[in-house]
This record gives structure tokens, C-alpha cells and sequence, in this order.
């Protein structure tokens, strides 16, 4: 039986009542969704790696009352699943034997990015001569920043990829900080991003995908100053960036305007 469930960064764990857990990882295309119903056949066949049978059926809490009733379970039924699919297996399940190993596996992993504060970000980041995006992306630095996220933080904060994590002013860790939380928090409450077949718990899509400014829009004008974002790669990541409103050779001493003029703040 299911007793509780928690969350640090990108990792989900489902706590049984026998006192072991369950990690989920969803990696990119991985998905977690309660069914009260046989599965119709063809793809809602495929790819359930893993299924818990859950009883009685309830009908978990939503922020979005208006779809619900078309997934609740249906009259009558006695049991429920909760059913991991990850089609391109990029995710994972992985089993500890109790609450206190996962809290050791969890201790190597950064402060979570939803309510990460400036100064604690600083502390993370200094010292470190790696990209500052490759920082965001270690999870053992800041937990809970994928690929996305990192690219839309880094535009929303005015800062280059490449710029050295530790070299980054206080006001620019103070920025990023700030657009870390609101662009996670807005996805979060948005229902993540879309990439292909994702889907919630209830079966709806995320839409975050649709307030994207950077991500996926290599060649396409900045929506900020019109320049045409830059694409490269990252530790093999997409990584997509605006040469002007992010500049690395400026960065630490001037600011772009929005008309996309640089004008020095020393
Ligand atoms: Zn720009």
C-alpha cells in the first residue's frame, strides 16, 4: 500500500507500507498516470513497464477541476492502477529498502531548484570555472533543473551558457536565482513541458511548451531584443541562447538594453 509520496529535484518517491520506496525518474518521456480502467488495446497497451494496484479508488486532488471528472474511476469500479510508461526509457524505477537509504541517496543531491535562494545559489556556484550551465544541470549542484529550464533561466536572467559559473556577479546569482524558481514554479503549475507524448497523472498534456522564449527556437528572433538566438551544444545538449541579451564577452560588466544596445554599469 502507498503511505506517502516525496519529491527532491526531478525525483519522485513512493513510500509503501512495507517501508521500502520507490524512486521514479521520468526522464524525458517517461509518464505516471492512474487508470481505473482495463487499457484499450494498441498503445495504451504498450510500454507499461510497471503497475501498482491501488485500493479502493480515489480520486487524487487536481488544480484543474474541470477534466477531472472525465478521469475519475468509473461507478462501480473496484480497483485502480498506477501505471509507468516511459516509451523511450530514458526514465527508470529504481527500489530502496527504506526511507532512511533514500535519504542518504538524496543527501548527495543539491537544495531544490522550485525554492532556491540567492545566497545559497552563490555558495553552489563558487570556486567553479565550468559553464553555468553545466552547473545548473548537475543535480548534485542545484536539484531539479533539466535542460529546458536551464536554457530559459539562463535567457531570463541575462546570462551566457558558457559564462563561468563561478565567476557570475552577485546580481546575476541573484537574477538567476529569481528566474530559476518563477519559470520551474510556472511549469510546475502549467503542467511541464510537452515533448512529445508526455502526459500527467490524469492524461492531459503539459503546456508549458508554449511560453518557451529560447528552447527549440535556434535561428528564430529573440523575443526579447529580435536578435537571432544561437544554437550549440553543451555536454551534447541542445543549448540555445540570444548572442545579445546573453553576451559572454560583456556580460560581467555590461547589460543589454532591450533595444539590444549594450551600456556599461561600471
Ligand atoms: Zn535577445
Amino acid at each position: 500500500m502507498i503511505v506517502a509520496t516525496h519529491r527532491k529535484g526531478k525525483q519522485m518517491a513512493i513510500e509503501l507500507s512495507s517501508g521500502r520506496v520507490f524512486v521514479v525518474q521520468l526522464g524525458m518521456t517517461g509518464s505516471l498516470a492512474l487508470e481505473s480502467e482495463p487499457p484499450r488495446r494498441g498503445i495504451e497497451t504498450r510500454h507499461r513497464h510497471v503497475r501498482w494496484d491501488i485500493e479502493p479508488p480515489q480520486p487524487l486532488p487536481t488544480a484543474r477541476p474541470a477534466t477531472e471528472s472525465r478521469r475519475r474511476p468509473s461507478r462501480g469500479a473496484t480497483s485502480a492502477q498506477l501505471v509507468f510508461r516511459d516509451p523511450r526509457r530514458f526514465g527508470g524505477i529504481v527500489a530502496y529498502r527504506s526511507m532512511e537509504t533514500l535519504r542518504d541517496a538524496w543527501s548527495l543531491l543539491g537544495p531544490d531548484a522550485l525554492t532556491i535562494e540567492a545566497p545559497v545559489l552563490a555558495d553552489r556556484l563558487r570556486g567553479s570555472t565550468r559553464p553555468v550551465k553545466a552547473a545548473l544541470l548537475d543535480q548534485s549542484t542545484l536539484a531539479g533543473v533539466g535542460n529546458i529550464y536551464a536554457d530559459e533561466s539562463l535567457h531570463a536572467a541575462r546570462i551566457h551558457p558558457l559564462a563561468a559559473a563561478g565567476a557570475l556577479e552577485p546580481a546575476a546569482v541573484g537574477r538567476l536565482a529569481i528566474e530559476v524558481r518563477r519559470i520551474l514554479g510556472h511549469a510546475v503549475e502549467r503542467g511541464g513541458s510537452t515533448l512529445r507524448d508526455y502526459r500527467d497523472a490524469f492524461g492531459r498534456p503539459g503546456d508549458a511548451v508554449q511560453v518557451h522564449r529560447v528552447y527549440g527556437r535556434a535561428g528564430q528572433p529573440c523575443l526579447t531584443c529580435g536578435a537571432t538566438l544561437l544554437g550549440t551544444l553543451l555536454q551534447a545538449r541542445a543549448t540555445v541562447f540570444c548572442p545579445i541579451c546573453q553576451d559572454l564577452s560583456t556580460f560581467q560588466n555590461h547589460k543589454p538594453t532591450r533595444s539590444g544596445r549594450r551600456v556599461s554599469t561600471r
